[in-house]
């Protein structure tokens, strides 16, 4: 037994000392099998939630009507689930009312896969009435009885059906999978807080390529509530060039730079991009960031040229307008991807102009608005930031040294202009 669920089980000591069974379930019993490491551990019993209140000091009542208490153990809280039967799912989503019952291999049957329907009890023994255990063996998702019915329960389990295939690299088994195809459709049932949630357990996973490349041949995206253009294109091109192509994402460390590499790809235009974004409902911080690197490359593309120096200028122009952190994420994804990028050959000389800025933001510049205007003589207003912008992209271009001096001086020399008649 790890020793992330050896610290709960004085919990399963007294619930077994008041006659009630108590075991592990769900994620950590999987996890443990597979011999990964824990995230949270959850525990089953045939308690009744005010019986498991009455027996713990320190317990939350997290959600009595669904049989949940959180009950604390050195610090950590555990969900203690009471047994039960859900039973008429109201719009292929929640049940609409849950039953509590004594039966461990009856609670386990309204799970979603047989790999999340092992239980293990106090002593490490496992309870596997579903064959969890050789589906692992096997590398296989399954539904637990019938896929379909389980499908048209709750149909958020076809999605994650597919993130912990992508999690795992397994395969999705025949039955289940065809239930999938036939009732795919049901997915615009489910919020999508809940799509983005899995999404981003897919792409963010160890096989990003695979779960696109599932995602695409499933064509579980189309169903969605809202629709996703971009990721529906590009998805679709996956899964037409299968693993390979975007083998690329595992090298990107960030989820957000994944989908920011996912949606530059050729044939996605910004404006879907952002579409697909917010009918994902993803926050504005984080769209934010995926949003400038996306932009950042649509600019470069648009302002493509030749000769060295506009390249370099136009480069240093978008570092100042987007960030140097999208602009490093930028790099980053047209290094991962080499083969195909379109700056290929010109990623080594951006890096290095990169590195070479020594500012890249107003906040750097050695004089800032106040300043200015005293110094000018000028009533404040816009021309104020414009002018620390045309300051901030000479120093950046290294024409211009970031000493009060300088600066001042290239001021001279505007105001000069600007008083001529
Ligand atoms: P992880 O937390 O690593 O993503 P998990 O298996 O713990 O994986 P949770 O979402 O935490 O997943 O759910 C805990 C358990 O509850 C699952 O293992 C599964 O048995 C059950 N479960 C969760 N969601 C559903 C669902 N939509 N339908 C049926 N059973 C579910
Ligand atoms: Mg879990």
């Amino acid at each position: 037994i790890p020793e992330a669920m050896r610290e709960a089980l004085p919990i399963l000591a007294t619930l077994n000392e008041h006659g009630h069974e108590a075991v592990f379930v769900g994620g950590c019993v999987r996890d443990t099998v597979m011999g990964l490491a824990l995230k949270d551990v959850d525990i089953a019993t045939s308690a009744t939630p005010e019986q498991v209140v009455a027996l713990f000091a320190y317990c939350i009542p997290t959600g009595l009507q669904h049989g949940t208490v959180t009950v604390m153990q050195d610090r950590t809280g555990y969900e203690v689930t009471t047994y039960r039967k859900e039973s008429v799912y109201e719009k292929h989503r929640r049940p609409e009312s849950v039953a509590f019952i004594s039966e461990l291999k009856e609670d386990l049957l309204r799970r979603d896969l047989t790999i999340n329907a092992m239980a293990m009890r106090i002593n490490g023994d496992y309870y596997d009435p579903y064959g969890g255990m050789s589906d692992i063996q096997l590398q296989q998702v399954r539904c637990v009885g019938d896929a379909e019915a389980r499908f048209q329960e709750d149909a958020l389990r076809m999605l994650r059906a597919l993130r912990f295939a992508s999690q795992f690299s397994f395969r999705i088994v025949y039955r289940t999978w065809r239930a999938l195809l036939k009732h795919r459709e049901l997915l615009r049932y489910v919020a999508m807080e809940r799509v983005q949630a899995e999404l981003d357990k897919m792409i963010g996973g160890p096989a990003p390529h695979y779960a696109a490349s599932l995602l695409a041949g499933s064509g579980l995206l189309a169903y969605t509530l809202e629709p996703l253009p971009a990721a529906r294109v590009l998805l679709a091109e996956a899964a037409k060039a299968e693993r390979v192509q975007l083998d690329y994402l595992t090298a990107l460390d960030s989820v957000d730079i994944r989908y920011a590499a996912l949606l530059t790809r050729p044939g996605v235009m910004p404006e879907e991009a952002k579409a697909t974004l917010q009918a994902l409902r993803m926050s504005g911080s984080r769209s934010g960031i995926i949003m400038a690197i996306i932009s950042l490359h649509h600019e470069l593309i648009a302002n493509r040229s030749l000769t060295e120096e506009k390249l370099r200028t136009s480069w240093i122009e978008a570092v100042l307008r987007y960030g140097r952190e999208a602009a490093a994420s930028w790099l980053h994804i047209a290094e991962a991807n080499g083969r195909e990028h379109p700056f290929l050959a010109d990623l080594p000389r951006m890096k290095h102009w990169l590195s070479q800025m020594d500012i890249s933001s107003l906040k750097e510049l050695a004089i800032n608005g106040n300043q200015l205007a005293a110094y000018w003589d000028r009533k404040p207003g816009p021309w104020m930031g414009e002018t620390l912008k045309r300051l901030l992209l000479l120093v950046a271009l290294g024409e211009l040294a970031n000493s009060q001096e300088q600066l001042l001086k290239q001021v001279d020399r505007w105001k000069e202009e600007t008083d001529e008649p």
